[in-house]
């Protein structure tokens, strides 16, 4: 049987590689080969990269109120594809259906946000700065702008870029994760369908030299990128060196701190939740929990264990199933092989998800792991595992917890567990961390805020969407106006208000 090959999107249509260099796509559940993904050349790279060059002008021209009216189409033709997109989702990166259809909503609440474009980019006007004289200032679109995802969230994270940026005027080159490439392409054709114009939208399938390309490329004028830590710095240097503006979120290490009074109950469901949805493959996901007191950890490692235990672990497709696979063979061998170093350091392994049933098939399956007497030097606790292992880290005192977690070299997200609004106020003001949750796991800001780390989590000034996003997509642009009244003696001194 030949496998699919997965097309590009160029000039509103699916465009057949000219490279030969392909990577497998696999599908999680069964660790089958399901198609193959062309790794762009250079040919590839200059189609696109000229067919959204051509077409970034006249979009950029078009009222806001009509690109948000294209926009306002699109997003109703994602919900009513929602099952297809979210079965896609799921086939190429393992999640279950239900959290597949989460992170569409998640993305299309941003696209949702972006129609609001008419209003968002408005500029600002003074009348009279001097006599006879007005400013005004106006956002206008970069031009074309490059987005490089990673395999996590293959709608979401797009959508987070695509909505900003195209409702701004900017046309796009979207390069998708190799891993799951498929939902790119039906966002573009979805995008087409609802009127979006050929060449604004275009999906590059590919890898570092794709990558590469559109960090140096000048005709592309921004590159918003969300991936590892080493790739986002690699992007962001290399897009900086070349002129351009980016924004490139990276790696995260979350910490949830419980302190003693926190709502016991409460604080096992959102852990459960937070550290193991998604098998553990989210940027926002909880990988360690700093536990205030013996007493405290070890009533919340009892009751841990017996749930991390029960994790239902299965095909995405099942309903009912707490957790899909991971997304490919490599990446789970590496998270077994950090559970393997967690028990070589020391750590005490109170729930191995290596010997989970769900392992002994085909697909790239592993059960949750659970470790306690986790210490800040093991590379359990350093290191993104990006799997579903919690460490718990135990310590006397809540300010030990708030100093751990300033030293993290990450900084994304972090959460509070507690009843006391004092302790949760200051932790909150005094957190290095760009999204603070209290008594929430997850604090992923909603599309009209902004989502960003700090630390090695983001480089660059802009965090992606809410006015963040407007502001990325956009530059300013100051006209100062004057009508020919009766002219003023010429002045060879600084122009001050009079
Ligand atoms: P990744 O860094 O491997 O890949 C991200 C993108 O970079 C992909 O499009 C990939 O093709 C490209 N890429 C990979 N290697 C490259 C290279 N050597 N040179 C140039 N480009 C390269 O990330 P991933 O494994 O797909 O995604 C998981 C990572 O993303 C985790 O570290 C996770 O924390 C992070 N993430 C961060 C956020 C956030 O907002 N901070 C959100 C989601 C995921």
């Amino acid at each position: 049987m030949t496998l699919p090959r997965i097309p590009h999107i160029v000039a509103g249509a699916r465009h057949d590689a000219h490279s030969t260099r392909t990577a497998p796509v696999y599908d999680p559940c069964t660790g089958e080969v399901a198609a193959y993904v062309p790794l762009a050349d250079a040919v590839d790279i200059e189609t696109v990269i000229a067919n959204a060059t051509a077409a970034a002008p006249a979009w950029g021209a078009r009222s806001a109120l009509d690109r948000a009216r294209v926009l306002f189409r699109w997003r109703e033709l994602c919900l009513s594809h929602a099952d297809e997109l979210a079965q896609l989702i799921s086939r190429e990166h393992g999640k279950v259906i239900a959290d597949a259809r989460g992170e569409l909503q998640r993305g299309l609440e941003v696209v949702e946000f972006a129609t609001g474009i008419p209003h968002l980019i408005k500029g600002e006007f003074s009348d009279n700065v001097a006599r006879g004289i007005d400013m005004q200032s106006m956002r206008q679109p970069l031009g074309v702008t490059a987005a490089i995802t990673p395999f996590n969230f293959p709608a979401m994270v797009p959508l987070w870029m695509l909505g900003p940026a195209l409702a701004c005027g900017n046309a796009v080159v979207l390069k998708p994760s190799e891993r799951d490439p498929s939902t790119a392409v039906r966002l573009a054709e979805l995008f087409h369908e609802a009127g979006g114009p050929p060449g604004v939208l275009n999906v590059l399938q590919g890898d570092a030299e794709a990558v590469n390309a559109l960090c140096t490329d000048p005709r592309i004028q921004a590159v918003s990128f969300v991936g590892s830590t080493p790739i986002a710095r690699h992007v962001y240097e290399t897009s900086a060196r070349h002129g351009k503006r980016v924004q490139a979120m990276g790696g995260a290490k979350n910490h949830l701190v419980v302190l003693p009074d926190a709502d016991l109950d409460m604080t096992v469901e959102s852990l459960m939740g937070a550290a193991y949805g998604s098998a553990g493959e989210r940027c926002m996901a909880i990988s360690v929990a700093v536990v205030v007191g013996d007493a405290t950890a070890d009533a919340l490692v009892a009751r841990l264990a017996d749930r991390v235990r029960g994790l239902r672990v299965g095909a995405s497709h099942v309903d009912g199933n707490d957790m899909g696979p991971l997304v490919t063979a490599v990446h789970r061998d590496r998270v077994m092989g950090y559970v393997a170093a967690g028990v070589t350091e020391g750590a005490t392994l109170v729930v191995d998800g290596r010997t989970h049933p769900a392992t002994q098939g085909a697909g790239f399956f592993l059960g949750g792991s659970l470790f306690d007497h986790v210490t800040a030097e093991m590379s359990i606790y350093r290191e993104e595992i990006f799997g579903p292992v919690l460490c718990i880290v135990r310590v006397d005192f809540a300010a030990e917890a708030l100093a751990l977690c300033n030293a993290h070299q990450y900084g994304n997200g972090v959460a509070i567990f507690t009843r006391n609004g004092g302790a949760a106020r200051e932790f909150a003001h005094r957190v290095q961390c760009g999204m603070v949750g209290i008594n929430v796991p997850i604090p992923v800001p909603l599309a009209y805020y902004s989502f960003g780390g700090w630390k090695d989590s983001a480089f660059g000034d802009h965090n992606q969407h809410g006015m963040d996003g407007v502001r990325f997509y956009t530059r300013v642009k100051t006209v100062t106006t004057r009508w020919p009244v009766g002219a003023d003696a010429a002045s060879f001194t600084m122009p001050v208000l009079r």
